[in-house]
């Protein structure tokens, strides 16, 4: 037992991980800070926490943060620590410069899912107001844009439907490539509680995870699909829901588009969507597909909850879409106890995609191409913005080696290590005449910086985060920026070394400026937010108190849409060399590449990644458990060990990617979402053997 005394002070503040967004009270002896609290009152977490909020905050005073600017002529040479003017001057010179030789659309911003509201707000305006140009993108362009994209297309925004309370009044769950437990665990134990008090779980997903069956809660059906065919499990469910008259045929009279569900069913009702054709494409039994269908459309209130096993695939888009249709057919949106909900990653990933950090979207999801749009912004920033959409990141990097793009100012993302196709995007970074890397850690991405600039951690932060249940949650300063800067600082710093004339002074002006442009946050602010705790957007006028449950009198788009969701093969074909299809997730104690956690010496229980493989696959190939393997695919290979399980199926791996020594992004392929971009991490053909280490 630690004796930690009284502590003699406190800041309510919000949790840097997961897109719970769980609140905390962070407790101060002096300029210490010696606990995280989950706060009572915190209406995401309600006094709950897990492992990672709770204690994962030592990367805050870790000895490896950098807090001196640097800089370098070219990346073969040295960092040269400079003063924070002399760092930015050299930025913004490189930067004009580059426009000047290589065109005003040459260089381009990148904006992290751990940044606050307010941060990547004025991420995405330096590169429309400054730069003059949209390449702006963000991390979620490697999660949750097929989110976006699926979401806006059927029901009008990109957000989820409901609320975390809305959990304790369904009946039905379908929970699909996602693991609450691990990468959720408050929003798993609200859930679980609503299990233990009956209600029926199906859970979609090609290994077992906890949900299926753990203390007190076992799924009534687990549907183990092989990885890369969402969409035609998905679609089978509706199609024995059409077929066989359950669908809630009033509700989507009323809601939404007839002519267009009408296609829709004709188009789902044929046989090649039936359970048994399905079987012979997923491995899932038909009986099983059956059986759930007729379970989410009979068994009262239905949710879906979904992660990045659904979105994280060539057809991610697609499976969104189908889910949504699968929910308007079942009447399950608009009310308590039903909806749709992506299950965010990251903190702020929400946050990221309201604020406009897509290259075709201004902030509030409203395309760049709308003049009336535009005319809102320019008036607000005193500029005139390109109505030409810009660069996704892979995008930019295509164009840093073709030659085209050449300058990259990258904040809190360290692209190398989690994009996908490590050896292109090594390349892209390593074309282009200057990468400023603003971070905590001289990260992988910093191996091709000529700048970097060192970030803050969210203790030491003012701002806001939105939750993945569009709660907008205030981030309080806990202690000062150890670094000099808050990061919205920064960028400031840096747009007017490139001659704009900012004169923030505080994150509330930001928030200000946000609420005065986007529609959805007319009614947020800090008063507001201190008064009211938190709000879910919409946030306006029309709805003063914030939105909990989105689409209840109509959708945002007016009538509901059905689109079909025609199954497409991935490319990524298993065969001979490769037959083993690899998916990877992540675990409780860990997050993400494991920058914060593994710098954490309370959570670094688990220190390597580890191969799920199972029994029969490992006998075959002479594994034992424990063993060091090759892990090898089409575009690389790795080592780790093994660990012989059944949770996953014969023919299936399972991996993290939480320790650089695994480099799982050198495995995976660079094939992505139709629609969006967004790398298809969940399906990599691989072989395992024996090996002797790394
Ligand atoms: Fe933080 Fe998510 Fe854990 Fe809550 S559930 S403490 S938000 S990591």
């Amino acid at each position: 037992i630690i004796e930690l005394g009284t502590p003699e002070r406190s800041v309510i503040t919000t949790c840097a991980y997961c897109g719970v967004g769980c609140s905390f009270k962070a407790e101060l002896n002096g300029d210490d800070l010696v606990r995280m609290v989950p706060y009572k009152h915190g209406k995401a977490n309600r006094g709950h926490s897990c492992v990672k909020g709770r204690f994962a905050y030592g990367y805050a005073t870790h000895s490896d943060r950098i807090l001196n600017p640097m800089i370098r002529d070219s990346v073969d040479q040295p960092w040269q620590e400079v003063s924070w003017d002399e760092a930015l001057r050299f930025a913004a010179d490189r930067m004009r410069r580059l426009q000047e030789k290589y065109g005003r659309r040459s260089i381009g911003v990148i904006t992290s899912s751990r940044c606050t509201n307010e941060e990547t707000y004025l991420v995405q305006k330096l590169a429309r107001g400054v730069f003059m140009n949209n390449n702006t993108d963000t991390c979620a362009r490697v999660c949750h844009s097929p989110t976006g994209y699926g979401l806006g297309q059927t029901f009008g925004t990109s957000a989820g439907t409901q609320d975390f309370d809305s959990v304790e009044h369904t009946d039905v769950v379908i929970v699909i490539g996602a693991n609450p437990t691990d990468g959720h665990p408050v929003f798993a134990s609200r859930l679980k509680k609503r299990l233990r008090q009956g209600a029926k779980l199906i859970v979609i997903d090609p290994r077992r995870i906890d949900l299926v069956k753990s203390a007190h809660i076992a799924a009534s059906h687990h549907l183990p699909l092989r990885p890369g065919t969402n969409v035609a499990v998905v679609s089978a469910l509706s199609h024995v829901i059409v077929t066989e008259g359950l669908m809630d045929e009033a509700y989507i009279r009323e809601r939404c588009d007839w002519d267009e569900f009408q296609d829709y069913a004709d188009f789902i009702s044929d046989p090649r969507h039936s359970p048994e054709a399905t079987e012979l494409l997923t491995g899932v039994p038909s009986q099983d597909l059956r059986a759930a269908a007729r379970l989410f459309a009979t068994g009262g209130k239905g949710s879906i909850y979904y992660g990045l096993g659904v979105t994280e695939h060539s057809q991610g888009s697609t499976t969104v879409i189908a889910i949504a249709n699968l929910a308007m057919l079942t009447g399950n949106i608009g009310r308590k106890g039903v909806g749709v909900n992506p299950l965010r990653g990251q903190n702020n990933v929400q946050g990221a995609c309201d604020m406009g950090s897509f290259p075709h979207e201004l902030p509030g999801y409203r395309h760049v191409k709308g003049p009336e749009v535009r005319e809102i912004f320019e008036k607000a920033w005193g500029v005139t913005i390109d109505p030409e959409p810009g660069l996704r990141i892979p995008n930019m990097l295509d164009a840093a080696v073709e030659g085209t793009f050449k300058g990259l100012y990258c904040q809190g993302e360290d692209i190398l290590q989690s994009d996908p196709d490590t050896h292109h995007v090594a390349a892209g970074l390593a074309a282009m005449e200057c990468v400023i890397v603003h971070d905590l850690f001289l990260n992988e991405t910093a191996n091709y910086a000529h700048v970097f600039l060192p970030g803050s951690t969210f203790l030491e932060k003012d701002g806001t985060f939105t939750n993945a249940e569009r709660r907008i949650n205030r981030v309080r300063k806990v202690m000062a920026p150890r670094n000099g800067y808050g990061d919205w600082e920064v960028t400031q710093l840096l747009a007017n070394a490139m001659g704009a004339n900012w004169h923030y002074t505080h994150p509330t002006q930001i928030m200000d400026e946000i609420a005065a442009t986007t529609p959805s946050f007319a009614g947020v602010s800090y008063e507001v937010l201190e008064e009211k705790g938190s709000v879910q957007w919409p946030c306006n006028e029309e709805h003063p108190d914030g939105t909990p449950l989105m689409h209840v009198d109509g959708f945002m788009r007016g009538k509901g849409r059905f689109i079909v969701t025609e199954y497409v093969a991935t490319d990524e074909k298993t065969g001979p060399r490769f037959p083993l299809l690899l998916t990877t997730g992540r675990i409780l104690s860990q997050y993400n590449v494991g920058a914060q956690t593994r710098r954490t010496a309370n959570v670094a229980w688990h220190d390597q990644d580890v191969l799920e493989i199972h029994p029969h696959d490992a006998e075959v190939r002479g594994v034992n458990d424990g063993d060091f393997i090759r892990l090898a695919s089409r575009a690389g290979e790795t080592a780790l060990r093994a660990k012989i399980t059944d949770r996953v199926s014969p023919g299936v791996v399972y991996t993290t990617f939480h320790h650089p020594d695994t480099q799982a992004n050198v495995i995976t392929t660079d094939f992505s979402d139709w629609a969006t971009n967004c790398p298809e991490y969940k399906v990599t053909a691989v072989q395992v053997s024996p090996s002797n280490g790394p």
